[in-house]
């Protein structure tokens, strides 16, 4: 018997579905098998030096030592807004648009306890990054889920939301480029989710921490790059994948004023913002020289060829993606996520994420992250071929 009861909204989290294959994965381990691990969504590429030397020079300068200012900066959130201003072409008041993040997903998470109240429902794509639907709980809302399914190349069907739904909905989360489906969304369908927001009186959160993630020389579209989509909507972007700051634990939300401030007065009673030498750091990350992103691009596009031709070899099929470091793979006729996950653990010591983790419709499929090197990869490809499945 546990001395303490936990609050309800910790008894009502989600099952966490990787337990199984965590658990799996050190007994392989503890067996001496060399383990190739392709589960984690964290870039395995160090963070680039000319970042890390800002951040240094920050630390000495003893202004950069007190509490820094809630919504960061004024001269990082001007950075951010050339940013978004040369990239995207829009247009950013740095005073009141955007606000600094420890992380997107910290802002992601407390975003909903601005705006959802008990009762109030959340429109949450399924299989996602699990912050929508877990801070969509701890905000005392509901999720109703939203399936991503190859047939709508990944995309929500908003058509098909009923209308009671509707009624109750504040917020909808969606994310693009995908993690984990690695799928795209083009500028129409922003369009056509900012005439659904605009109707029913919801706010976008758009999750954009893969927009610099591309191959091929796509660049992905912002969110409030769709006419209107500053009235409806927030985008949440992040330093972490497109300069391997993970560590770091800094990010940024953009848009809607209104949206903007009120995750800002969340934040302002929960956190005291960014540390000033990490914020000089993304300032040199967003201003200095880029071509440590084209190397980054070229890298992770490397690995998605070499990863691509040879899971297809061994008899996988999958879609090249254009953005995100992810594969989503299909699973095997005669195997479920989880039965496929442990078998290639346990006979190849590959380690992958089965889908129905992200979500019931992602059963059938598994993800694969490519932050390992070409040689672990091609080791790891190697070993699958080896498998009749
Ligand atoms: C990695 C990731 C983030 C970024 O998280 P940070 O807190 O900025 O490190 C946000 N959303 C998705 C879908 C991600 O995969």
């Amino acid at each position: 018997m546990e001395m303490y009861r936990s609050a309800e909204r910790l008894r009502k989290l989600p099952p966490y579905l990787f337990k199984e294959i965590d658990r799996k994965k050190e007994e392989v381990r503890a067996r001496g098998v060399d383990i190739i691990d392709l589960g984690v969504g964290d870039p395995d590429l160090p963070t680039p030096p000319h970042i890390v030397e800002a951040m240094k020079k920050a630390l000495d300068d003893s202004s950069n030592h007190q509490y820094p200012s809630y919504s960061g900066m004024h001269r990082f959130r001007e950075t951010v807004a050339r940013w978004y201003g040369e990239r995207f072409g829009v247009d950013l008041d740095p005073q009141t648009e955007v606000v600094s993040l420890i992380g997107s997903k910290e802002g992601i998470a407390h975003f909903p306890l601005a705006f959802i109240d008990p009762g109030d429902v959340a429109l949450v794509p399924t299989p996602a990054y699990p912050v929508y639907h877990i801070g969509t709980l701890f905000a005392g809302g509901e999720s109703y889920f939203l399936p991503l399914v190859a047939e709508n190349d990944f995309l929500p069907d908003l058509e098909a939301i009923p209308g009671a739904v509707r009624e109750k909905a504040r917020v909808l989360f969606i994310n693009y480029p995908n993690n984990p489906t690695a799928a795209t969304a083009d500028p129409a369908f922003f369009e056509r989710v900012v005439a659904f927001a605009r109707e029913h009186g919801i706010i976008v959160c758009h999750d954009a921490a893969y927009t610099e993630l591309t191959f091929d020389g796509y660049m992905p579209p912002s969110f409030l790059q769709a006419p209107g989509a500053k009235d409806v909507g927030i985008e949440f972007h992040s330093l972490s994948k497109t300069y391997n700051m993970t560590g770091w634990r800094i990010g940024f939300a953009v848009g809607n004023r209104e949206a903007v401030q009120g995750l800002g007065a969340v934040k302002s009673n929960v956190d005291s913002g960014v540390f000033q030498a990490v914020q000089w750091a993304a300032i040199e990350a967003i201003e200095g020289d880029q071509a440590c992103v084209a190397e980054m691009r070229k890298v992770y596009q490397e690995r998605r060829d070499l990863m691509v031709e040879g899971l297809r070899k061994a008899g996988f099929e999958l879609a090249a993606p254009r953005a995100t470091f992810y594969l989503w793979v299909r699973v095997p006729q005669g195997y479920t996520s989880a039965r496929l996950a442990t078998r290639l653990l346990e006979e190849a010591g590959v380690v992958v994420t089965p889908g129905n983790g992200f979500g019931e419709p992602g059963e059938g499929y598994f993800r694969i992250a490519l932050t390992r090197t070409r040689e672990r990869m091609a080791e790891a490809l190697e070993r699958l071929q080896g498998l009749s499945l």
